[in-house]
């Protein structure tokens, strides 16, 4: 043998997704493209996309799983849980107690919160004030466009949805920075601190209401508000107004390859996991979407991933087959799909290359996440990388591996852990992702489609 053929056949030989798609792989890649920037701009909220995904499972002949419902071989169900994550499922053809194939994902990302006593003047510009979520530079969302999305609850039961900010006619809202002429002492301050958490304080309007009085401005912000939506100061008690950029998705770079938006993380992986599940047909077995919230800020809560929801969806479809849950969650598998971070040449000392994932490489593969000695980790098994590497193989999804940068750099962590805490084997692979957690990220439109492909090779692995 010639050292080239030892080469070939005994070192691993990663290559660029570009030689590998056929030219009907491109072709389906650009259409799925669209349509993923198409969610993007109607879902910037876990509730804009749990109305998105439940609408069009719908239109995909899915029904509300409802006590008692008989299942067979090829139906469809989804449950909302409390409007703000979503699971869904096509029936297999092996009973439940062989186990479920489950693709895990979230569609909350990192954002400004209004603070529950929001709205006020100060010399004569009214503010709403905000509470971070999740992981974000500060610094990253003054002087930038930004839209309000969410809910207002009033007391009489009814709920008011406010979306400001998306339409070109729109106004949009702003948190202001420094002038760089006075901006001496903050340019002195490490990044963390340029801006503090309190000033995160969104300007909302400048005209006084005519007459006399204090707080004109804020009094004259308040008219609009109510004139509009119905609402009084104290409704903002019971709202949730997340403050997120304004705009839609667009293709990025001279030969559109990649797309920038807000929010990727995760709903990258969320899009491709409907699109996946909307296409399979009869599984053999259950194969079940899962789009959570919470995932930014640790999976806590009655809508996150650590909470039994999901148990009580999964035992609903037991008991219709008279199935111990238990059993089912022991032979049952799980693809966390969360989104990883693409190597970047700029920033080139934060990652081992020789490990992270690469821009159009495809879908990431991450064994563990975690920090610091693996602290907080899944860790997927030997045997669950068998697993995942021969069923993307089989299915001729492009994939690469993945870590979380260089060791001792930082960390993070997804929903794996909490898969894996109930007794189902889990692996995170996803998107890999330029610029995570700023107002814009970006992604590969191969990377993305990839995704798909290897969403729906779980679903329908036996
Ligand atoms: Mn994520
Ligand atoms: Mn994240």
């Amino acid at each position: 043998m010639t050292n080239e053929e030892l080469r070939q056949s005994l070192l691993a030989n990663p290559k660029n997704g570009y030689e590998e798609l056929t030219t009907q792989q491109r072709e389906e890649m650009e259409g799925y493209a669209a349509g993923y920037a198409a969610f993007l701009d109607a879902c910037k909220t876990e509730r804009e996309a749990t109305a998105w995904a439940a609408a069009e499972a719908e239109k995909h002949g899915f029904k509300a799983l409802t006590p008692g419902m008989e299942l067979n071989p090829g139906d469809k169900v989804y449950y909302v849980n409390r409007n703000k994550s979503i699971l869904l499922a096509v029936m297999g053809a092996q009973s439940l107690s062989q186990g479920v194939n489950i693709c895990a994902s979230h569609i909350d990302s990192p954002r400004m919160d209004l603070k529950p006593n929001p709205l006020y003047e100060d010399s004569e510009i009214a503010y709403l004030k905000t509470h971070y979520y999740g992981g974000i530079k500060k610094y990253q969302w003054l002087a930038l466009p930004l839209a309000i999305h969410g809910v207002v609850c009033k007391k009489d039961g009814t709920t008011v949805t406010i979306t400001i900010g998306e339409d070109e006619n729109d106004p949009v809202v702003m948190i202001s920075d420094l002038l760089p002429h006075l901006a001496g002492e903050q340019m002195q301050k490490t990044a963390s601190k340029v801006i503090a958490g309190e000033q995160l304080n969104l300007i909302v309007g400048t005209e006084p209401i005519e007459g006399e009085g204090s707080d004109l401005v804020k009094l004259n912000v308040m008219k609009w508000l109510n004139d509009r939506y119905g609402i009084v100061e104290s409704d903002f008690l019971s709202a949730e107004l997340n403050i997120v950029p304004a705009g839609k998705c667009r293709e990025v770079g001279l030969d559109r390859s990649l797309l920038m938006a807000y929010g990727h993380d995760d709903r990258v992986c969320s899009y491709a996991e409907l699109e996946a599940l909307f296409n399979i047909g009869t599984p053999a077995k259950t194969a079940v979407c899962i789009l959570a919230d919470k995932e930014e800020i640790g999976s806590a809560g009655i809508s996150g991933m650590r909470s039994e929801f999901f148990e009580h969806f999964i035992d609903g479809m037991c008991r219709a087959q008279g199935v111990n849950l238990f059993d089912c969650l022991a032979n049952s598998f799980c693809l966390s799909a969360d989104v990883s971070n693409a190597y970047d040449p700029n920033f080139a000392e934060t990652c081992d290359k020789r490990n992270n994932s690469l821009l159009n490489y495809g879908v990431s593969i991450c064994k563990y996440t975690g920090s610091g000695g693996k602290s907080g980790a899944s860790d997927a098994s030997a045997e669950v990388m068998a697993f995942i590497r021969k069923t993307f193989d089989e299915s001729g999804v492009i994939w690469q591996s993945a870590t979380l940068g260089k060791v001792d750099q930082g960390g993070g962590g997804t929903v794996a852990i909490y898969m894996a805490n109930r007794n189902i084997p889990t692996v995170d692979a996803g998107v890999p992702v330029l610029s995570m957690h700023a107002p814009w990220e970006l992604v590969s439109k191969l990377d993305c489609y990839e995704t798909m492909l290897a969403c729906k090779a779980v679903y329908l692995s036996k």
